[in-house]
């Protein structure tokens, strides 16, 4: 089977592992160097990113998850996650790193404090077929993409209200991000596409 970690040092670990194993994935939480070395893939949660990005550094696993993205490991990540993969966040805090790998840049906690946590449906069709339902999509205190490189493949965007045309789905290569979070409404269609990621990167 597919081993396939999530990141465990900070977030909402517990949900993906749970949506990974009924995708019949072998998931397993990693938060030590020897515990990435042993998984095909890895997801980086939700949670808060400058918390990640400290405990990343402090866990020692800093350099072996970039060594690893930058050898080709698909990762997916989600909101935090999102963040972590980003190659630049905009007006960034001085202390605060990314791993990095996805060339877009990111906003945090983009969508105001008015419109903190919300839902909306979302057209993916890369994602869950030509004829697939939209996806519902939440969002809590989610970033959005603010500049894509042009590599990076658009997988969504918010299609009404005043966030509309603002990108929060994309795939680069072995990467794929969200500013949403799929592990909490049943649906597993984007893990179910990040599971098919990881099988055509090992195959
Ligand atoms: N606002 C958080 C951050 O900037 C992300 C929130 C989340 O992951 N749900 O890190």
């Amino acid at each position: 089977p597919l081993r396939i970690g999530v990141l465990a040092v900070q977030g909402d670990v517990r949900e993906h592992v749970h949506v990974l194993s009924s995708l019949g994935a072998e998931a397993t939480g990693v938060r030590r160097p020897r515990e990435l070395d042993e998984v095909d893939a890895i997801v980086i949660p939700g949670g808060e990113s400058t918390t990640m990005d400290k405990l990343v550094r402090a866990f020692e696993l800093y350099d072996p998850l970039r060594k690893r993205i930058a050898d080709g490991m698909p990762a997916y990540g989600s909101c935090a996650g999102m963040i972590m993969l980003a190659d630049r966040i905009a007006d960034a805090r001085p202390d605060q790193q990314t791993l990095g790998g996805l060339d877009m840049t990111v906003r945090r906690n983009a969508f105001g404090r008015q419109v903190d946590s919300f839902e909306e449906d979302l057209h993916m069709p890369e994602v869950v077929g030509a004829d697939g339902d939209p996806v519902r999509a939440v969002f809590i205190r989610a970033p959005w993409v603010e500049q894509v490189g042009e590599g990076v493949q658009v997988l969504a965007t918010v299609e009404s209200g005043p966030a509309a045309g603002h990108i929060v789905a994309v795939r680069q290569g072995n990467l794929l991000a969200t500013s949403f979070h799929p592990e909490v409404t049943g649906d597993h269609r984007v893990h179910d596409y990040f599971v098919q990621m990881v099988r055509a990167a090992r195959a």
